[in-house]
């Protein structure tokens, strides 16, 4: 037995047969050609049959794993019919009369090596497409087949998989990937992710595992190769284990999240950034009911853009479809800085300039976010929630700025969701005081458990040696969370938590008794909280 140690870029266990996915590199042969048109048309005609490959494993793809992942083939279609590549080949047919599978090779080899010494790590991916495709026109140059089919399950090692090798195994007959190569932002990886199959890359291979029994544990980043009898039930135990875990889950996918005296609540999810959108999706949260915006901030060396904030809103909004997508305005400050806001040290930043404090006061940051979150309210459910608010006046002031923003918009004849909802976070002990008087002017309150706790408690969240008291199962903590939801319901509007404790199973059943309408958690929480909700009262 032999461990190799790698990267996982996707948990879960998977036991097999290796099967080395050594693609023997295709023999291109330079000969001389006379006829440099008949050669260009031969060339055309297997980039039509390429085209025509790609169109079909667009349309596989679409099917298996979802349009996201199926454009890399509408990629790859695209490459083929790049200028410089194509300008590449023909030059070298006529002027070096070469034959087309020679002109692709070397045109292919060359751009691929271009990509490859790329700084970006985004374009140094792409170099592994463009050998996918210059191979794809010569295997069709030269009469080839498509890659074969498995015959038993099995872990493929290779030293490196493109999309179209991975979209074309048989998905019943794949337990996981090993490569030596790859990143974790190529699309091998991505489709590794979508389909669900353990996968490790930068583990260094051998050619003479091929067909020994390998363990790849995408928990701990191990492929073990020849194992002993008794890791072997090691890991058939942990994938017992996630077995359960997963009929757990699918069995509550689609359904709704309704008690068993017939309560029904919202089940939402809480996002820092689009590309959690995929997990969203994957545990069937009904929405999102909080999008921390600060982290398009904190991931950016300037303010972001009203562009490039409409386009992540937009995006987050029709990715959800109709469904509800609450986007909170920036929580900057405390804990969360960034060294272009200047914000400068305070003494006690958690109750510092923050949140709707920092908007409030330099309201061309805050204006600039309203502009995005309204363009992009045109293209989906979005509402707007507000965070840390403590006092009426303080609602009175972001509603008149929501309005001249508004107004600013229909002068410019932009569209926008006029009757965009409004809400705001819960998240102070004077907003718990103050929430009838506020519920008369939002559409829906957001209990922030998290700071909620941190206030109450006048516990910093953020210091480790006050952990042990800091108990957000406090009875000032429930009886306010319980204080918040019937004053929203006495104004008739609707009461969620989006801090931590919302995932909190053992709470669930108290919160369905104080009437919580809505609750917002980490994808990977959905589902087990609305286990915990389906099986209360
Ligand atoms: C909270 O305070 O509970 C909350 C959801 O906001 P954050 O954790 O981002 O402060
Ligand atoms: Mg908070």
């Amino acid at each position: 037995m032999e461990k190799f140690g790698g990267k996982a870029i996707f948990k879960g266990v998977a036991i097999g047969k290796i099967v080395f996915g050594s693609k023997e590199k295709q023999q291109v042969r330079r000969t001389k050609i006379t006829d440099t048109e008949a050669e260009k048309a031969r060339y055309e005609a297997a980039k039509e049959e390429a085209v025509k490959q790609l169109q079909g494993l667009y349309e596989k793809a679409l099917k298996e794993v979802g349009e996201d992942n199926a454009a890399i083939f509408e990629v790859h279609q695209m490459m083929l019919e790049d200028d410089d590549f194509n300008e590449g080949i023909i030059d070298k047919i006529e002027n070096q009369q070469v034959n087309a599978e020679y002109a692709v090779a070397v045109t292919g080899d060359a751009m691929a090596e271009m990509f490859a010494n790329m700084e970006d790590e985004y374009f140094k991916a792409r170099s592994a497409d463009i050998k996918d495709i210059s191979e794809r026109v010569i295997s069709v140059l030269l009469g080839g087949g498509s890659l074969s089919r498995l015959s038993e399950p099995s872990i493929i090692v290779a030293e490196d998989l493109a999309p179209s090798e991975t979209i074309q195994l048989d998905k019943d007959k794949l337990l996981a990937f090993v490569t030596e190569l790859g990143s974790s932002n190529s699309h091998t990886a991505i489709l590794a992710r979508t389909m669900n199959l353990p996968a490790l890359i930068g583990v260094k291979i051998d050619k003479a595992w091929n067909g020994k029994i390998g363990i790849v544990d995408g928990y701990k980043g191990i492929f073990i190769v020849d194992p002993d009898e008794e890791t072997i039930e090691t890991y058939k135990k942990i994938q017992k284990k996630d077995a359960e875990k997963r009929e757990l889950l699918k069995s509550l996918k689609g359904k709704k999240t309704v008690s068993k005296s017939g309560k029904q609540i919202k089940l939402y999810a809480n996002i820092g950034k689009p590309s959690d959108l995929a997990s969203v999706i994957e545990n069937d949260a009904e929405g999102i009911g909080l999008f921390r915006s600060e982290f398009l901030y904190l991931d950016s060396d300037d303010f972001p853009t009203e562009e490039e904030q409409f386009a992540a809103y937009k995006k987050v909004a029709e990715t959800m479809g109709g469904k509800k997508v609450i986007i909170r305005t920036l929580d900057l400050g405390a804990d969360k800085q960034v060294d272009y806001f200047n914000l400068g040290r305070e003494d006690n930043p958690a109750m510092g300039y923050r949140a709707i404090r920092i908007c409030l006061d330099r309201q061309d940051i805050f204006k600039t976010q309203l502009r995005a979150l309204l363009r992009a309210s045109a293209f989906g459910n979005i509402a707007i929630m507000y965070p840390m608010i403590i006092s009426v006046d303080e609602v009175l002031q972001i509603k008149e700025i929501v309005e001249e923003v508004k107004k600013e918009l229909r002068e410019e004849n932009v569209k926008f969701n006029e009757k965009i909802e409004q809400g705001i976070m819960i998240e102070t002990p004077a907003s718990v005081i103050m929430s009838y008087e506020l519920a008369q002017l939002v559409d829906f309150f957001s209990i922030g458990t998290n700071d909620l706790t941190q206030y109450t408690l006048a516990i910093d969240r953020q210091n480790s040696k006050l952990d042990s008291i800091n108990n957000p199962h406090h009875p000032a903590v429930l009886r306010s969370i319980k204080t918040v939801i019937e004053n929203a319901h006495r104004a008739g509007i609707w009461a969620g938590i989006c801090g931590e404790l919302g995932a909190d199973t053992a709470l669930t059943q108290t919160f369905l008794d104080y009437g919580i309408d809505e609750l917002s958690v980490s994808p990977s929480f959905v589902l087990p909280v609305r286990k915990a909700v389906c099986t209360a009262d």
